[in-house]
């Protein structure tokens, strides 16, 4: 329970502020305590009720930083050292004890699964020691040690007390000179012009320039007020509390147990076992009750029970322990499982930081040092994909959506999560035109944006089904491989729908997408352009083709994922009274894909186009007859190919794509799915933005340099940052692509990559190249300290690949190792 003490600020809250945050729970106290930190004293905290009565006041407070994630092990190793100093500079104890943290693998999936984590977060800096099974006996006598394979025991981490740290927080944040009012309901949000100008409280309203959404379970219901969808759904979290237990004493490591879904720690002499559930129960669908304060939801015995006994079988003494409590609280989950972080699409200056997945302490710290330095400086100083608002979609935010979603996302956090492992709640939201023919084709669907997306194609005869998980090579391997080399040597035809299609028009439009392009747009009709979007620092915001279909029209195609983002970013970016109009024709179109030296004779079979080299060439657009049916077509390829990019009009869908399986007779026409496209891509060293590529990197490291078009008139958005850097010397790290030698281990991306036996970087991405005969992976090489990442640094190296602590020799290049000339995308 909560140590209250008083943080009211006396009076009533000022009528303006230059920074309102709304929510007085970890995350809104870190927000504010941060904020003083980079200067800023003129902000005020609004809460409801009062300072953690939302979901902080009943947290389990572990503090646990071993992760696959690069930025979540930065996020929370660095609320673990802010938990251990802030006591020291508030005065305020934060209840943290170094307990350790120990997590068991009990099946041979698992350790390999920790294992590859392991050599990842090492390289971060996480203490991540691998143990026998006796010694995990030994530190956890009571523990039933017999199915353990191996421990993972990072002895630093620990529990800190979830209301003492936020009191904490709030101390600091106050002695910064942040203003703190409980008791006070924000009820509705002030916006003028796009951007928001201030709160309404039930105590009057008060003016602001920045406001900062930290409701917590609320947020979604705090967005609606401005227009801004939060798409976050609370759900039943448990824990139970036993009377004291004789062995269990307070310095007992916190185990985790991910197979029985559960953790263990001491609480007043017993035990507090946690739950994840596989599978969970959202709450609160008709909205989070108004007067829910320091509250707590009935358990659901019967639902939970089963849980209950598995998780006893791991600590048998539990079965005649005195159960003190079985708690339940509400804790908001997001559709992918990462919180929703960043200023919002709809709305300027109006931030959000929400939806912490029961992360909320452990990255409490973190986010709030995010949070104010991405209000302060305006963008954000970390890799953005996984965390920024601007990756949702407003269908997450509808009710079905979350109530379905959130069934799967509780349980995802001690799931193990294989690579290619899809979410199995809330499907068939989107479905293309040629959905049901794809099916019938022998798709097998994953989910992306809500997208039935095809991800590889079973034989005439086999059912599309993926018969075990595993991070070996799959049941439908040879499928994969089939697909790949139908593209490789004959055609193959790709649903790719999914991809963003904006129009931008008007008599502007060019001068304002040559600001916002690194390449030149100011092209001839029919050109296509890749390009870079960047940030004022030049890190790289989005990665895409424009192609220019008339003098006063421009049609972008980028990435599925960056759909919210990349239309915002244009809008952000068009001046305001330019004649530049912005359109969304995402639906308005299928996006067929034909890929192979084949394309063209299938192509020139439905058309009365000239589809020739000379007629139609490379990096070109033209709109052509395919039998009935006007189709806007570019040459262009993602696969590394000749090919063919069809932009078929929906309701033309069905008619295209007969003719096409018809017109593909004899030439070995294939369907090929998302699986063969990352095999293909990677092969040709195709970079795919969010995966291989963020905001923090530039063109230049990610060898993206001859895309940009530094001199060309009115420069562009970056474009000095971009050039300070490249003139500052040698890049400090390069994209490279690799190969391993022996052709039989399997790449995922996250592995550890070694030059000359020391650590270098890690893949981004990875998958097998079956052309090349290997797998392969991309990953960023950090030079050495003094002569940086030269060519001839990286070509010097002798490398390998660290999979689960085994090392495999690899080749390495800066350039594509597959048609490194382009001969085959120009032919
Ligand atoms: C059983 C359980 C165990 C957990 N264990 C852990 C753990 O071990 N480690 C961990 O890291 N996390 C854990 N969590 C998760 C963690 O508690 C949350 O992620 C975290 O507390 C969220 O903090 P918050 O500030 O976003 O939300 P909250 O604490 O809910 O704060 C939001 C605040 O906003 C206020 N508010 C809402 N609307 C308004 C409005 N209109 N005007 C003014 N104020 C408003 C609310 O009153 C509330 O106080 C656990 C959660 C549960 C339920």
């Amino acid at each position: 329970m909560p140590t209250k003490q008083s943080t009211n600020s006396p009076g009533s809250p000022p009528a303006q502020a230059q920074v309102v945050i709304v929510g007085g729970g970890v995350i809104g106290c870190s927000v504010a305590y941060h904020l003083t930190k980079l200067g800023w004293k003129d902000v005020l905290l609004l809460e409801r009720k009062e300072l953690t009565s939302g979901t902080t006041w009943h947290a389990a407070g572990l503090i646990v930083t071993p992760s696959e994630s690069e930025l979540a092990v930065e996020i929370s190793t660095y609320t673990r050292e802010l938990i251990k100093s802030l006591e020291a500079e508030t005065g305020q104890p934060t209840g943290f004890k170094e307990i350790g943290y120990l997590q068991l693998a009990c099946t041979p999936e698992w350790l390999e699964e920790r294992r590859r984590m392991a050599v990842g977060a090492r390289r971060l800096g996480v203490n991540y020691q691998e143990i026998s099974p006796t010694e995990v006996k030994e530190m956890w006598p009571l523990a039933d040690t017999s199915d353990v394979i191996a421990g993972f025991y990072t002895p630093e981490d620990g529990r800190a007390n979830p209301v003492d740290f936020t009191m904490a927080l709030a101390k600091g944040a106050r002695m910064g000179g942040v203003t703190i009012f409980e008791n006070t309901e924000v009820i509705g949000i002030s916006q003028k012009d796009g951007r928001v100008t201030g709160v309404v409280t039930d105590k009057g309203e008060i003016e602001a320039e920045f406001v900062v959404n930290c409701a917590g379970l609320w947020g979604r219901e705090l967005g609606k007020l401005a227009g801004v969808n939060v798409p976050l759904q609370a759900a039943e979290h448990y824990y139970l509390l036993t009377q004291p237990i004789e062995g269990v004493h307070p310095d007992l490591p916190i185990i985790e147990d991910f197979g029985r879904y559960s953790y263990f720690r001491e609480e007043v002499g017993g035990l507090l076992v946690g739950f994840f559930e596989p599978i969970a129960a959202p709450w609160g669908m008709d909205g989070i009750p108004k007067d829910f304060a320091f509250g707590e939801i009935n358990p659901d015995w019967d639902r939970m029970m089963p849980y209950i006994e598995i998780a006893t079988e791991r600590v048998p003494v539990l079965k005649d322990a005195g159960i003190h409590k079985f708690f339940c609280g509400p804790e908001s989950f997001t559709p992918d499982g990462g919180p929703i972080l960043g200023e919002a699409p709809e709305l300027k200056n109006f931030f959000v930081a929400a939806g912490l997945n029961s992360l909320g302490i452990l990255q409490g710290g973190g986010v709030g040092k995010i949070m104010a330095q991405w209000i302060v400086d305006g963008y954000c100083p970390v890799e953005s994909h996984h965390i920024d608002i601007a990756r949702c979609f407003r269908f997450q935010g509808t009710q079905k959506f979350l109530t379905d979603r959130t069934v799967e996302t509780l349980g995802m956090q001690y799931q193990l999560i294989y690579p290619n492992t899809s979410k199995q709640t809330a499907r068939n939201v989107r479905r293309t035109a040629i959905h049901e023919q794809l099916a019938k084709a022998g798709a097998f669907f994953s989910e992306g944006m809500g997208w039935e997306i095809p991800d590889w194609y079973a034989p005439t005869g086999v059912e599309a089904k993926v018969e075990e998980y595993t991070w070996k090579r799959q049941n439908w391997f040879e499928y994969l491989a089939a697909e790949h080399k139908a593209c490789r040597e004959d055609v193959i035809l790709m649903d790719v729908t999914s991809m963003s299609k904006f129009l931008v028009q008007g008599r502007e439009a060019e001068n304002a997408l040559n600001n916002i392009c690194a390449n030149d747009v100011a092209v001839p009709v029919g050109k296509v352009v890749y390009t870079q979007w960047l940030n004022e620092r030049g890190g790289m915001e989005a990665d895409l083709t424009v192609t220019r279909l008339a003098e006063d029209k421009y049609f972008i195609v980028s990435a599925g994922d960056f759909y919210t983002h990349d239309l915002m970013w244009l809008k952000k970016h068009i001046p305001y009274d330019a004649h530049a109009f912005v359109t969304d024709v995402t639906s308005g179109y299928t996006l067929m894909n034909i890929q192979g030296p084949k394309s063209r004779e299938l192509v020139s079979r439905l058309t009365t186009a000239d589809v020739s080299k000379e007629a139609f060439p490379y990096m070109t657009a033209q709109f052509i007859d395919i039998n009935y049916a006007v189709v806007q077509t570019m040459r262009v390829t993602y696969e590394g190919e000749l090919g063919f990019e069809l932009y078929v009009p929906t309701e033309f869908s069905a008619h295209v794509y007969e003719s096409v399986v018809e017109a593909g007779q004899g030439l070995g026409l294939k369907h090929a799915g998302f699986q063969a496209l990352n095999s293909l891509r990677i092969e040709k060293a195709y970079r795919e933005y969010g995966h291989d590529m963020d905001n923090l990197d530039t063109p230049l490291e990610a060898g993206l340099g001859w895309a940009v078009k530094f001199d060309k008139p009115g420069g562009f958005i970056g474009r000095d940052a971009l050039l300070r850097h490249k003139e500052s010397g040698p890049l400090k790290y390069r994209m490279v692509q690799f190969l391993l030698e022996d052709p039989e281990p399997m790449l995922y991306g996250n592995e550890i990559i070694y030059r000359d036996g020391k650590i270098v970087g890690y893949l981004q991405t990875g998958t097998y190249g079956f052309t090349l005969g290997g797998s392969m992976g991309m990953g960023f090489v950090e030079g050495d300290d003094g002569e940086g990442a030269t060519t001839e640094y990286i070509n010097s190296g002798k490398y390998e690949i660290d999979i689960a602590d085994e090392r495999y020799p690899a080749k390495a290049s800066l350039h594509p190792m597959y048609d490194p000339k382009n001969e085959r995308v120009r032919s």
